[in-house]
């Protein structure tokens, strides 16, 4: 296998778009939990870490893996008990979190308390993906695009912090 032109970047962004959410979606995201503490800050630059986070392999294999899970769940085609504990995002089931933060484990200690702070407050995509109503399954896609959010503002921050 030529892993040097390994598609799975293409399929990670593909999976994150036919789950409806756009790398933009992120990067507001990201914006939302930076525009007070970077002057000038334009969603492009925040278009920009999203990408960068979502290079990492080990950012990849989270993203597919939890999107799976989410898809399986969806379709009832897991086993109970975990098919209930999934569809329901039952509270005290936390692997969702842990897949979630193995992204923010990459980049390091702002990250999780940016991750922790949207997780709280689940602006934007985030409010669309924890919608109940909507019969979809966004278990393991909500944390992952929380830690993917603050992942990339953790990568800003230290790019700003290299400049200087
Ligand atoms: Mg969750």
């Amino acid at each position: 296998m030529v892993y040097k032109h390994h598609p799975l970047e293409e399929t990670t962004k593909t999976m994150l778009k036919e789950r409806g959410v756009n790398i933009e979606d992120i990067a507001e995201l990201v914006y939302f939990l930076q525009e007070d503490y970077i002057d000038g800050l334009s969603l492009e630059t925040c278009v920009e870490h999203v990408s960068g986070v979502l290079s990492k392999r080990e950012v990849q294999n989270a993203v597919i893996t939890g999107i799976e899970i989410d898809k399986l769940a969806e379709a009832g085609h897991l086993s109970e008990p975990l098919l209930e504990i999934v569809q329901n995002d039952e509270g005290l089931y936390g692997v969702d979190e842990i897949i979630a933060l193995s992204i923010v484990n990459v980049y390091g200690s702002i990250g999780f308390t940016n991750y922790g702070y949207v997780d709280k407050q689940k602006p934007g995509i985030l409010e669309k993906l924890n919608d109940k109503l909507s019969g979809e399954c966004h278990t393991f896609l909500d944390d992952i695009v929380g830690a993917i959010a603050a992942s990339a503002s953790s990568r800003l921050a230290h790019r700003l912090d290299h400049r200087q």
